[in-house]
């Protein structure tokens, strides 16, 4: 029986896609076992991408709703389960692993036996998965760069979309969590810690508020919000999303353990795969060859030039402005990138994109 379902809940795992989807490979029983008992994988099986009150699952799967509530309350503070109060009523949804169940278990920051276990599971999931379906730059990017808020040219158009600090002016709740990626690389190896800010990963909006509900995250004002951004760009960290306009959480990443720039580095043509919209334009006049901003770029898109002015790979440049931001003469700026394609506006126009392919 336990069997059958956590066979049954890899398939729907499949169906949820994201980055690491369901995989029937050998690496997969042994996290999702950890991860949910059989009857919270049952559970799993029945809640839609899209949010259900309690009631609605409970009668999709012939149970009592007050026992299949108890259960999606205790699977919502695992992470294992998204929710959200809407009108006064709970609703739940069924996440896939990433985004979603695999930060979850990270974002608090916390190290148990228990955390230490389901890194290693994780890591040798994705692993594994990598290996059986080796990344391959998508149809339509996945992802997108934000790009530092300031130095763009005076005569470049400026959407909010493109800013970061729009998200953070616009939206109320604000909260941050553990970044996921360098709390697991940690987990697994102590030594393994690129001494960048832990706490920087940003929730806007109902994904804000479930995690603060939850105890995944916590509440910030938007100062906190504001000084959070500069600390991390200070440390050359890049912001990163979901490639749509109407963003629930922002990244702040590191080469060295962002899933989404590891995998974007290893692409031929990164910068068509995460591009901010935005490429960054140096003014020689200014420029004393210091190579810094060579040193700080995270996609190697920088390499010294015969004259001082670094020279630009830009089919390597994701418009991050990482280089900008370091540079000590405020010799870069920063201008629109041409034939950037707008985002996607939400997540359906997000899905749809991805399943019609590049445009
Ligand atoms: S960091 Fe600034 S001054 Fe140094 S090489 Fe780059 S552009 Fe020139
Ligand atoms: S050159 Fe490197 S650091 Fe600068 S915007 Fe491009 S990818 Fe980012």
């Amino acid at each position: 029986m336990s069997t059958e379902i956590y066979q049954e809940f890899c398939d729907i795992m499949k169906k949820r896609g994201g980055m690491y989807p369901g995989a029937d490979i050998p690496e997969f029983y042994p996290l999702v076992k950890e991860l949910f008992t059989p009857e919270e994988a049952a559970v799993s099986i029945a809640l839609d991408l899209g949010f259900s009150p309690a009631s609605d699952v409970a009668t999709k799967m012939g149970k009592g709703a007050k026992e299949v509530e108890d259960m999606l309350e205790a699977m919502a503070y695992k992470g294992l389960c998204i929710s959200a109060d809407l009108g006064g009523t709970i609703y739940y949804g069924g996440p896939p692993f990433v985004p979603g169940i695999f930060e979850f278990q990270f974002m608090r920051g916390t190290k148990t036996e228990k955390d230490k276990k389901l890194a290693k599971l994780i890591h040798a999931y994705k692993a594994a998965y990598r290996v059986a379906y080796p990344p391959k730059p998508p149809s339509f990017p996945q992802a997108r760069v934000i790009t530092i808020d300031k130095a763009v040219k005076a005569d470049n158009m400026v959407y909010p979309y493109n800013q970061v600090a729009h998200y953070i002016e616009t939206n109320d709740p604000l909260a941050v969590c553990t970044c996921f990626c360098r709390h697991e690389a940690k987990l697994i190896d102590e030594k393994d810690d690129c001494k960048v800010p832990d706490e920087s990963c940003m929730m806007f909006g109902t994904a804000a508020q479930f995690v603060i509900d939850r105890k995944i995250g916590r509440k910030i004002t938007k100062e906190e919000a504001l000084k959070i951004l500069k600390d991390t760009e200070d440390a050359g960290l890049v912001h990163a999303g979901i490639n749509k306009q109407k963003l629930d959480f922002l990244c702040n990443c590191c080469r060295c353990h962002c899933m989404i720039l590891k995998t974007a580095l290893a692409y031929p043509k990164p910068g068509e795969e995460l591009a901010s919209g935005f490429q960054p334009v140096w003014d020689a006049e200014f420029c004393s060859g210091c190579e810094t901003c060579v040193d700080r770029c995270p996609m190697t898109a920088l390499t010294s030039g015969e004259e001082n002015v670094p020279v630009l790979n830009l089919d390597r440049c994701i418009g991050c402005g990482v280089c900008l931001t370091g540079c000590p003469m405020e010799a870069i700026s920063l201008e629109m990138r041409p034939g950037t394609i707008v985002p996607p506006v939400d997540d359906a126009a997000s899905r749809e994109a991805m399943r019609a392919g590049r445009v």
